[in-house]
């Protein structure tokens, strides 16, 4: 299995090792807020801790770990154009699969001009993109992202995150590839299911976002689990739980 999007760095090392013995074999770390990103410094010291002590720490699991790196919504820095400028070189190392997460928060207009400037970057260099979407105003925030996204991505190089019941409509016919995030206060098990019965298979990935907030690291192979108490077969549960990530990411 593979959890399309956590976030390693908040997490103890004993973690890796449930999810590994729960059949977790890789993972996808995203750059978030762990602390005040108040200067691009930070941001870049926060990226590089992802790429090589939290992908050893999961290694040295059995989790081959792999990073998503840019400037979260929450977690802006004033010179954050040093951090846009470097994203290059970082993605030059071959863990670094994917500019994230990034998205919009509440949507201002600072927001908008570096998520902005971040797919535009992942349009020219082709890498695939992870889109945060928040709790609060998911739907109008999921609008100004789509029409971002017209102008400015290859549509097939998103992911668009935490999806739910209520925004599954806006997306399902678009181009990007969704996700699916098990968590207390996001998805539950059931509610995962019920979208995967009703839209199918093709273009959901399953992840906990496990993070400093209340989390479950076992919620991929939870919810693989429940679907093989229910009507879906190997191969349907194969591409929500690893081949569509696998095929999206390169791994
Ligand atoms: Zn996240």
């Amino acid at each position: 299995m593979i959890d399309s999007h956590i976030h390693a760095d908040t997490r103890p090392y004993e973690d890796f090792e449930m999810m590994a013995i729960s059949g977790i074999e890789k993972a996808i770390t995203c750059a978030h807020d762990p602390l005040p990103m108040k200067s691009a410094v930070v941001t870049l010291e926060h990226i590089s801790r992802l790429q090589k002590l939290d992908v050893k720490r999961a290694q040295e699991n059995g989790i081959d770990l792999y990073v998503a790196a840019g400037i979260h919504p929450r977690a802006i820095p004033t010179d954050y154009e040093k951090v846009i400028n470097k994203l290059p070189s970082i993605l030059n190392n071959p863990k670094v699969v994917a500019i994230g997460e990034i998205g919009l928060e509440k949507g201002s207009k600072e927001e908008l001009k570096i998520f902005k400037e971040q797919i535009k970057l992942a349009d020219k260099l082709k890498v695939p993109v992870i889109i945060h979407t928040p709790r609060k105003n998911k739907e109008k925030v999921i609008d100004t992202i789509l029409s971002l996204l017209s102008e400015n991505l290859d549509e097939s190089l998103a992911v668009i995150d935490h999806i739910d019941d209520k925004v599954v409509d806006k997306v399902v016919d678009r181009e990007c590839m969704l996700g699916l995030t098990i968590q207390p206060g996001k998805l539950t098990i059931d509610k995962a299911i019920t979208i995967l019965e009703e839209y199918g298979v093709d273009k959901f990935m399953l992840n906990s976002d496990m993070s400093s907030a209340p989390s479950d690291p076992l919620s991929v192979p939870k919810t693989v689990h429940k679907m093989r108490l229910k009507d879906f077969n190997d191969s349907e549960i194969a591409k929500v739980s690893y081949k569509n990530a696998e095929k999206f990411f390169k791994l």
